[in-house]
């Protein structure tokens, strides 16, 4: 991985650190792109941006470690079985790149599509999962319904007595959803942007903005040094609205912990992936062994990458009573990360009222199913300064013209 403060410093000339004497007269972008997030999103755009626009001179930057924020918090859970034909596009448009994303980084990101099964508890369940199935088939997107047997054969350690608090009436399963390593993709797109000529720059967070007189976006301001821009584009899950702040966009954002723990390992016991929304939990099996299980997110808006430990405990009470075996497992460790929500609970992509910022955010709880088709879209957005066909619905001002797509109901935990 290339570390360029040499080079950050060498085309800092003309930024304010700089005496007047070495200042260029007109300043020049000394990046045609920077992106602010070294997240999967980020790292992806960048990728594509070099792949497919041929656009190279672009730095990276992270206040951290690359991969270090939701990217490798997640719990990796991959699927495109969205109701709203805006979402399922992008959700599908991004499995479609999973498929062959191990292959197209030279990187195994261990895509593993073993099935993702959502539970129906009660009639309202049945109904809501029924119409995915049925506006799934529509849009040409796998999604099958099972009944409770059926759900049950698909995987075996599922109780579905009829004694249980919130039986199991029934299940939307999608095959070809299922899970990747989460670091793997961070740094498999890394490689890869680095490869093409990218500076990927750690430990080096933005602190500002920078305009020009008539309002452009023009570079940022980091703790290592100003740089310049030719476009800048903010990708920092959880502190979106800090940093567009910075350049005088308010963004209708909240941000709110989210966690996940792991099991002990244990030999191969979960062929597959389980939601319920309802019971509200989320449980699959790592390569490693360990169950890896998604709670909920904080009641209260928040920076703390940790959250209550109640939220947690609630959340093994229901992953217990879908599956009594697991009970005497051990858990190894939690952890959580900060996830950013909009209104309608789908994502913003695109142009923003400052010319030359671009902003990619809002994914809540589930942005990481999306990393390569996200990264693909935005990078083609910022290369052509227009909205790509599929980011088009996502664009900011729908807030403002109303023209918003409620996906509520996509995500296990709860919004
Ligand atoms: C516990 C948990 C479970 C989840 N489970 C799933 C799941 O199963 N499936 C799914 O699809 N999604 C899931 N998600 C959501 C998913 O992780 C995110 O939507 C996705 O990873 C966002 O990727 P990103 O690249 O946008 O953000 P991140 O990976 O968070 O990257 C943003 C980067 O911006 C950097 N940054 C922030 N501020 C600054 C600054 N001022 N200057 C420089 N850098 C800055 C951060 O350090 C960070 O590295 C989960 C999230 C959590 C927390």
């Amino acid at each position: 991985m290339k570390f360029s403060l040499f080079s950050l410093a060498r085309q800092a000339v003309g930024g304010a650190a700089w005496p007047p004497q070495w200042r260029d007269a007109e300043p020049k972008p000394a990046y045609d792109v920077v992106i602010v997030g070294a997240g999967g999103h980020g790292l992806a755009t960048a990728y594509y941006l070099a792949k497919e626009h041929g656009i190279r001179n672009i730095a990276v930057l992270d206040k951290g470690w690359l991969g270090g924020g939701n990217t490798g918090r997640n719990t990796t859970i991959i699927r495109s079985n969205y109701l709203r034909d805006e979402s399922a596009a992008i959700y599908e448009h991004a499995l479609k790149l999973w498929e062959t994303l191990s292959q197209d980084l030279n990187y195994n990101v261990m895509y593993s599509p073993r099935g993702v099964m959502m539970l129906a508890h009660n009639e309202h369940d049945i109904r809501v999962f029924k119409r995915h199935v049925h506006a799934n088939r529509l849009q040409g997107i796998d999604n099958e319904w099972l009944t409770a047997e059926q759900a049950k054969a698909f995987c075996p350690p599922l109780y579905i007595g009829s004694d249980a608090r919130y039986p199991i009436l029934g299940a939307a399963l999608q095959r070809r959803g299922g899970v990747a390593r989460h670091d793997a993709v961070a740094w498999g797109y890394a490689r890869a942007a680095s490869a093409m000529g990218v500076d990927i720059v750690q430990n080096c967070e933005v602190t500002g903005i920078s305009r020009s007189p008539e309002g452009a976006a023009t570079g940022v301001e980091t703790t290592r040094g100003a740089i310049h821009a030719g476009k800048i584009a903010v990708v920092a899950a959880g502190h979106t609205s800090v940093l567009m702040g910075m350049a005088g966009v308010r963004m209708p954002l909240e941000s709110f912990p989210l966690q996940a723990l792991v099991s002990e390992p244990v030999k191969p016991v979960m062929p597959c992936v389980v939601m319920s929304n309802t019971v509200h939990a989320y449980i699959s099996q790592s390569d490693k062994g360990e169950l890896v299980i998604g709670a909920g997110t904080d009641a209260y808006t928040s920076y703390s990458q940790a959250g209550g430990l109640h939220i947690a405990a609630h959340t093994l009470e229901a992953i217990c009573e879908l599956f009594p075996s697991f009970r005497r497992l051990r858990m190894l460790r939690n952890w959580g990360g900060i996830v950013d929500v909009t209104p309608d609970r789908s994502p913003i992509i695109g142009l923003t009222p400052v010319p030359g910022l671009f902003v990619n955010c809002g994914w809540g709880t589930g942005g990481f199913k999306a990393t390569p088709g996200s990264g693909h879209v935005f990078a083609a957005t910022i290369a052509r300064g227009e909205p790509h066909p599929i980011a088009a619905p996502f664009r900011l001002d729908r807030f403002r013209t109303g023209q918003l797509i409620d996906e509520a109901a996509a995500a296990a935990v709860s919004h």
